[in-house]
């Protein structure tokens, strides 16, 4: 397994100048004092590199007008405070949705509440959950991602079925391509499932990239390697 050192985006050497001089952070985008970057070139604030997999996520997601979902949360997923498996992916699925979502239909003053929705439901959804329960928490993230977009609730109609056949066919094709489990597979078939719901049933044309290509093989043990459709 790889040790994780120097940039919280990209591993490489961090580079250390004399004095503070005001910088972009590459993860929340906010301008901050410091006086590190690594050697390909990212600043990441004080604030960011203390937080843990939940508080980044958020503060990412709301702070980032990037329109693809799947570029969101692979920044999101190379930083070390978001390990190679974890429940930390049950939230980070709706909430990368939700940014890119309102990113692209507009109303990015609308992110910073639904996103902080998304996390407090996104608790219920423990770790493990794909196999001790069948439901994998990228899929069930999808549905929170629909239900929130959409204003579902247990008693809507239009709304109600939208967000359950959401979680259905991302929990589908993340089923049939079998365990055991990878957060990162399973993210990335819950994101191209949910940009093709959004496009489809919301007429919302969110953008991704036609081919995704997983970095973080090397971090998984279990990887499939060959047999994953993005290694
Ligand atoms: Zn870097
Ligand atoms: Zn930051």
């Amino acid at each position: 397994m790889e040790e994780r050192s120097g940039c919280l985006v990209c591993g490489k050497r961090l580079v250390y100048s004399d004095r503070h001089t005001p910088k972009r952070c590459f993860l929340c985008c906010k301008t901050a004092q410091g006086h590190t970057r690594c050697s390909a070139g990212h600043f990441v604030c004080d604030r960011c590199h203390a937080l843990g997999a939940e508080e980044l996520i958020e503060r990412v997601c709301r702070g980032t007008d990037e329109r693809d979902p799947v570029r969101i949360a692979s920044l999101l997923m190379g930083t070390a405070a978001v390990k190679t498996h974890g429940p930390e992916h049950h939230f980070l699925v709706p909430a990368a949705l939700l940014s890119a979502y309102y990113n692209t239909v507009g109303g990015p003053a609308m992110k910073r509440a639904r996103i902080r929705e998304a996390r407090l439901r996104a608790r219920n959804v423990l770790g493990g959950f794909c196999g001790f329960y069948g439901d994998c928490g990228a899929a069930v993230g999808t549905g929170i991602f629909v239900s929130i977009a959409t204003g579902a609730s247990p008693l809507s109609k239009k709304e109600w079925r939208l967000a359950n056949l959401m979680t259905a066919q991302s929990l589908r094709t993340i089923a049939m391509h079998g365990g055991p489990r990878c957060c990162k597979r399973n993210t990335f078939l819950a994101l191209g499932e949910a940009v093709r719901f959004a496009r489809r049933e919301l007429g919302a044309g969110i953008p991704m990239a036609p081919q995704v290509r997983c970095t973080f093989h090397r971090l998984n043990r279990e990887c499939l390697k060959d047999d994953c459709p993005f290694h």
